[in-house]
């Protein structure tokens, strides 16, 4: 009797054994792994020292202009960019090519001209809308030279130019095919206004006029110049691009609308990317859903007197979290030279001009 309890005495402890083994052997390796994938993640991360001349560089130059609570914004942000161990770095290793929901996201390499230009009929029309209200005018010269350089290359284009100054509006020489349409509007006043306005004007102009000349719409900032190929590969049912500001940072940092009490609201719990107010685009059905939606967002927004944090971008934002883009656009799509990891970018097809807010705002 004694001998069999001892013996299974002596089991026990072999088993209890065993079990620490495992125990201790799954710790080692489970720590292993992760110092491995780090290493091959992250390596020495060499780039940092080229971010932090970047930064200072940056916040140095003239036109700069930050303040020191702006300063200190830019810094903490630079600070989340540049951790090895951030969500930031371990995208960075690895730019999304497709969302969660599987919508393609289009960055130079993923995309083939060629092919993509045999599946659009000859005669596509595509609408570029533009809104140059008060000073704004200044922009649409080069802007539209730009567009003709390379917007749509070969196809007919309907340049849509909002404005409170038709007479102002440059004459620019356009290729066979593509013609510019002035649209007068009011000016509002201050400058959200109008940028909000937008998607009043958009709306309306889907209903009644663009569903009838053109398949998709480009919707698009003013203060800006084409600067490389942009073609049919930025055209899908609803198109959205991401932040040059945020695609590398993570959802928790991005700046939506916090406050439960503007319909921009987007909760911890949603959102998927930050998308840029600056370019859109889709079939003519689907912008105007998006710019009747977010119109009625901002008017029942404006009746409680709130506005939201980023205007119509906020808008477009909350949108895009329930009717998710079928494509995305990279930032190489809407660049920026004051933005970071410019050298993330093969291209930089559509750039944002310095402007002096102020002065171009009063
Ligand atoms: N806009 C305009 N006149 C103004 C203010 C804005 O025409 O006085 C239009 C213009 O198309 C501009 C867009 O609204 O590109 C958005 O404003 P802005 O470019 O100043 O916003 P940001 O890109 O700096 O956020
Ligand atoms: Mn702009």
């Amino acid at each position: 009797m004694r001998t069999l309890q001892s013996c299974m005495g002596c089991q026990y402890r072999k088993l209890l054994g065993l079990l620490l083994f495992y125990i201790i052997a799954s710790v080692i390796s489970w720590h292993l792994i992760k110092l491995i994938s780090r290493m091959a993640l992250y390596g020495e991360c060499p780039v940092n020292a080229t971010w932090v001349r970047e930064i200072s560089e940056l916040l140095e130059r003239p036109s700069c202009n930050l303040d020191e609570p702006q300063k200190n914004k830019m810094l903490a942000h630079c600070k989340i960019t540049m951790d090895p161990n951030s969500q930031t770095v371990r995208m960075m290793r690895s730019l999304p090519v497709l969302t969660p929901w599987l919508a393609p996201i289009i960055w130079e390499g993923t995309f083939d001209t060629k092919l993509l230009n045999s599946q659009f009929k000859p005669d596509l029309q595509v609408g570029l809308t533009v809104f140059a209200v008060k000073k704004y005018v200044q922009f649409l010269q080069n802007f539209l030279l730009s567009a003709e350089e390379h917007f749509m290359v070969g196809r007919k284009v309907h340049y849509y130019i909002f404005t409170d100054q038709p007479k102002k509006i440059p004459t620019i020489p356009l290729h066979h095919g593509r013609s510019a349409h002035i649209l007068e509007i009011p000016a509002h006043q201050p400058w959200q206004e109008i940028s909000m306005y937008r998607m009043e004007a958009l709306s309306m102009m889907a209903k009644h006029r663009f569903y009838n000349e053109v398949q998709y719409l480009v919707c698009v900032d003013v203060d800006m110049v084409f600067n490389d190929h942009v073609g049919v590969e930025i055209l899908g049912e609803l198109v959205a691009t991401l932040h040059p500001g945020y695609f590398t940072m993570p959802r928790y940092s991005l700046p939506y609308e916090h406050r439960p009490s503007s319909l921009a609201y987007i909760s911890p719990a949603e959102g998927d990317f930050y998308y840029m107010g600056a370019i859109f685009a889709g079939t003519v059905a689907q912008i105007y859903q998006l710019t009747y939606a977010c119109n009625r967002a901002i008017i029942a927004d404006k009746s409680k007197g709130i506005e939201a944090v980023w205007h119509d971008e906020s808008h477009l934002n909350r949108y895009l979290v329930r009717h998710k883009p079928t494509k995305v656009l990279s930032p190489e799509y809407m660049w920026d030279v004051y933005m970071l990891h410019g050298d993330l970018l093969k291209k930089k097809r559509f750039l944002a001009v310095t402007k002096d807010h102020e002065e171009i705002r009063s």
